[in-house]
This record gives structure tokens, C-alpha cells and sequence, in this order.
């Protein structure tokens, strides 16, 4: 996934269904989704290319100007929420457990209303469920990936977990078998 800026215009794209090579500027966009999503594809043959996440509206004193005091509450209760949800959230390598030797392939599980990453039968971590997580899936490797370096062969997602983490949204798939394919060289099934 790209973080948004000017940059991804100019950043490189080769398309796995046909011969097709370009530029951002040169995709196909499609329908942005959540407000937050858009969707690159091959403009010859449509194929999946890549996700852009567009900048979230950031919380500041400017957007508060010309809300009701029950706007402002409603603002500030979500803020919390908000705050309290990032401080479950894994952040940095740090905070994950030593593994023994060897090869490690983890699962991304869901319980409840929590995601857990399994070793086996035991959870190494786990923070808040998020419907249609994919992002905050690539977020996770990335960080798993940082702590266990080349000894992480795979984070799998299980079964159940997938309703949650694909949701209603289509490229969800086909992006998370990229990023399983960039980060640990997998090529996944579905
Ligand atoms: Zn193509």
C-alpha cells in the first residue's frame, strides 16, 4: 500500500496479467472507498495493482470552530475512543515476545472483538478487531516482520478471521496476498 503523495504518480507499476507498465499517472483509478481507498488497476486488461490510502481528516483545534457543545462532547468522546483504541495497537517490535529458534509461520486469528497473532495454539499478541483490517493487516506484518526478520516465513490469516478482515471490499484479497508476497515472498491462495 502507497501512503499518499504527489510521489505515487511517479512510482513504477508492472501489471501480472498482461505486459502492461506505467506510471501511477497512468493507471486506472477506481471508485475510492471509505473515503480513504483508491483503487489502482491496469489500464489494458483492469488487473489489480496496488491501493492508495489517502490522508485521514486529522482532529485539530481548526475543524472544532462553529460546533455545538454536544458536537464538541460527541468530538471528544470519539477522540478518546480513538486514543484509547491506538494504545492497544501493536506499534513497535518491542512490545512482541522472544521466539525460540527456528522458522516461525504465525496466524492472524480473530476472538471476539479482538485480532490475535498465533503462534500455534499460543497468541503472541493481541489488540481491537478491525472490519475490513487489510491495511492495518500490512501494518502488523511489517512490524512482525521487523522484530522476526527472515525467520517469519508467513502470517496466515485463519479462517475466521476473514469475513472481518476482507469485509465487502473485493481488491481486500488481492491485496493481501501482495503484501504476503513482498514481505514474505509467498504466493497465497485466497
Ligand atoms: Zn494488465
Amino acid at each position: 500500500m502507497s501512503n499518499y503523495t504527489e510521489d505515487w504518480m511517479k512510482k513504477e507499476y508492472t501489471c501480472n496479467g498482461c505486459s502492461w507498465s506505467g506510471n501511477g499517472g497512468e493507471t486506472a483509478r477506481g471508485i475510492m472507498y471509505r473515503g480513504t481507498f483508491l483503487e489502482l488497476t491496469c489500464p489494458t486488461c483492469s488487473e489489480f495493482l496496488d491501493v492508495l490510502i489517502l490522508p485521514a481528516e486529522k482532529g485539530c483545534a481548526h475543524s472544532r470552530e462553529g460546533l455545538s457543545e454536544e458536537q464538541l462532547k460527541a468530538k471528544e468522546a470519539e477522540d478518546e475512543q480513538e486514543r484509547q483504541y491506538r494504545e492497544k495497537c501493536l506499534a513497535s517490535a518491542g512490545q512482541l515476545p522472544e521466539l525460540s529458534e527456528g522458522e516461525i509461520t504465525l496466524s492472524w486469528d480473530m476472538e471476539q472483538d479482538q485480532t490475535q497473532i498465533r503462534n500455534g495454539e499460543t497468541v503472541i499478541w493481541n489488540e481491537p478487531v478491525v472490519y475490513e483490517g487489510f491495511d492495518r493487516f500490512e501494518q502488523v506484518a511489517v512490524i512482525l516482520k521487523e522484530k522476526y526478520g527472515s525467520r517469519l516465513k508467513d502470517l496466515v490469516p485463519t479462517d475466521r478471521s476473514k469475513l472481518f478482515l476482507y469485509g465487502d471490499y473485493e481488491p481486500s484479497l488481492s491485496y493481501l496476498k501482495k503484501v504476503r508476497k513482498e514481505l514474505f515472498g509467498v504466493d497465497a491462495e485466497a
